[in-house]
């Protein structure tokens, strides 16, 4: 019973790419301690900045038309594009980027000059 328990549990280690580190705690004891190693699970954020759902706008027309998407570049190299109606919920993240490409929102105001 043990023994399937323990081969469970090595199998399920596996799987999730675990390692078991033996280590001495506080009082002499020895203790299995599994420690995931997971890399490269997270996926990517995809850019969600843009003030209504892409699509819900003029046919024919995308965020890199419009009045309010804007290039931001800050303290580095990179520049980012965002959309200025979405500006209090700018994070350093690309989180609330867009693309430029997207079909445009129903906020898309045509630019002027
Ligand atoms: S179409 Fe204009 S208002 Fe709508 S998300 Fe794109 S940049 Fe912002």
């Amino acid at each position: 019973m043990i023994e399937a328990a323990q081969r469970i549990l090595r199998v399920t280690a596996m799987e999730f790419d675990m390692e078991r580190r033996e280590v001495i705690d506080l009082f002499g004891e020895t203790v299995v301690l599994e420690i995931s190693e997971a890399k490269g699970v997270r996926k990517p954020t995809r850019p969600n900045g843009y003030a209504a759902p892409p699509g819900t706008g003029p046919a024919g027309e995308t965020c890199k038309s419009c009045e309010h998407a804007v290039r931001v570049s800050g303290n580095t190299a990179n520049t980012y594009r965002k959309c200025a109606l979405m500006r209090a919920n700018w994070t350093g993240g690309p989180g609330s980027d867009i693309l430029f490409r997207s079909p445009a929102c129903r906020h898309w105001e045509k630019e002027h000059g």
